[in-house]
């Protein structure tokens, strides 16, 4: 039995049966059946019903962010912000399907032609994290169901109520009967879910588990896709607005309590102006809002998992025996819920766990840097390599800088930003192939090659 706690206030919200082997086996064996059918039917058809999926989600906002808010401690402004722009993502892909699987001829003679088709890959594994729910749910499933494929979702064990909300509109919608199957469960259901044979494997967690999922897919010699974490570094260049810069840095590092595989973990100062970033970088964090997450001017939340509490007290700690300067916060706070000061530090360097693990919690360190050259190898120096941030007025400078970082996305004075057109994609340890964009779409297909020979 799965129980369902609010982190907030630690009150049992539901205890949801999980899947056993059997009952996935049986999903798997009817959305195979199921996707024969789909795969007849036409995209404008496909369109339709995830269009009405669209409308459902933006008719039941409130309530479905209130859920999300519930089960993962997300402030409410957030949760209902995610729901929202996940209807962009949408519109993206109702609009780009079509022609980013239109077949293309390639090449003609007088008697040869040939051809590129897509196809289905079949019923595909779709194993989520709980930090994003609809956001990372919905780059898989979406172009999933559209290109033609079935789909098994299991969404993370900490982001159930969501999942069952999710299918439950997707019903509504008008998809098939076991099109989409919902597998509830914890990690050993998600392995669980990986002895049945599958088309492709699409996950989105942490770099541990990506690579059991990896192991697991090599067994089947399947396709699979890996989104994992990230170490995302800022480097701040001495020409930048100093408040400016502080406010989009701490917004990256502290936006849902900095549980983003995106949001800023380390931040690389230029030393000329070390100090008065810092304390511009302050006194924005000093104005964020913690407590209940369900109040409209809440800024920070509880964390959604009571363990991250000790991996970043543990790293806070490693951090200020090596001599780092604990700014502000450092420690979880007392009584009900899973809350955590905000916790920024200086004068750290890269013997500190807090600038090389993942800390996906409120915590950030501040380095100090001589140049861009010592900016750009210590940006470098993770085996993360999901996205990395420049700030300065110079647009050549920064573009020169994030062309030597191995990242799948760059961002020249923003960050903690993903878009729907562009592919979100990790290197290194932040992950394997990609989804969204037109390549996104791309990745729930299989080309296939005709070779067509008139005499
Ligand atoms: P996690 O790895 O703990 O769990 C992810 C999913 O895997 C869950 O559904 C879980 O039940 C399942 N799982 C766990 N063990 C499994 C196993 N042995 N076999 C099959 N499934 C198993 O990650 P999380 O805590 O849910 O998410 C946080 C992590 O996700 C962070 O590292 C974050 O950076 C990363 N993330 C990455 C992206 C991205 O786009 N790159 C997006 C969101 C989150």
């Amino acid at each position: 039995m799965l129980t369902i706690v609010n982190p907030a206030t630690e009150a049992i919200l539901a205890q949801i049966s999980e899947d056993n082997a059997g009952a996935i086996a049986s999903k798997a064996a009817y959305a195979r059946a199921a996707q024969r059918q789909w795969a007849q039917t036409s995209l404008a058809e496909r369109c339709q019903i995830i269009g009405r999926f669209q409308e459902l989600l933006a008719i039941h906002r409130e309530a479905h962010a209130q859920t999300l808010t519930a089960e993962v401690g997300k402030p409410i402004t957030q949760a209902r912000a995610e729901i929202r722009a996940t209807g962009d993502r949408l519109d993206f892909f109702l609009k780009h399907t079509a022609a980013a699987l239109t077949p293309a001829i390639v090449w003609t003679e007088p008697t040869l032609t040939e051809e590129i088709t897509w196809e289905p890959l079949g019923l595909v594994a779709n194993i989520s994290a709980w930090n994003y729910p609809y956001f990372v749910g919905s780059n898989v499933f979406i172009p999933a169901l559209l290109a033609g494929n079935a789909v098994l979702y299991k969404p993370s064990e900490f982001a159930t109520l969501t999942g069952q909300a999710i299918a439950q509109r997707l019903q509504e919608a008008g998809l098939p009967d076991g099109l989409f199957q919902l597998i509830v469960g914890d990690g050993a259901t998600g392995a669980a879910l990986l002895e049945q044979p599958v088309d492709g494997i699409f996950f989105t967690g942490s770099h541990a588990t990506g690579r059991r999922i990896a192991a697991a897919a090599a067994k089947q010699l399947t396709k699979v896709q890996l989104e994992l974490g990230g170490k995302d570094p800022a480097y701040v260049c001495e020409d930048v607005d100093l408040a400016t810069a502080a406010a989009s840095l701490a917004e990256g590092a502290f936006y849902n309590n900095g549980q983003s595989c995106c949001a800023v973990e380390r931040i690389y100062v230029q030393q000329q102006i070390y100090e008065p970033f810092v304390a511009a970088f302050l006194e924005t964090v000093h104005g964020f809002k913690l407590g209940d997450p369900t109040l409209d001017n809440t800024d920070l939340g509880p964390l959604t998992r009571v363990v991250q509490q000790a991996v970043l007290t543990q790293q806070i700690q490693d951090a200020v025996e090596r001599g780092a300067k604990l700014l502000c916060g450092g420690q979880p706070i007392l009584g009900a819920g899973y809350f955590f000061e905000p916790t920024v530090l200086s004068e750290v360097n890269h013997s500190m766990t807090v600038m090389q693990a993942e800390s996906f919690g409120p915590v950030i360190g501040i380095q100090r840097v001589a140049d861009d050259v010592e900016a750009v190898r210590l940006m470098a120096d993770t085996p993360y390599g999901l996205t990395a941030g420049v700030y300065t007025r110079d647009r050549q400078r920064a573009i020169a800088i994030l062309k030597q970082l191995p990242v799948g996305s760059a961002y020249w004075n923003c960050c903690d930003r993903v878009s729907p057109r562009l592919p979100w994609s990790g290197r290194g340890h932040s992950g394997l192939g990609l989804t969204l964009s037109t390549h996104g779409i791309r990745a729930f297909a299989q080309p296939k090659a005709w070779h067509l020979r008139s005499a």
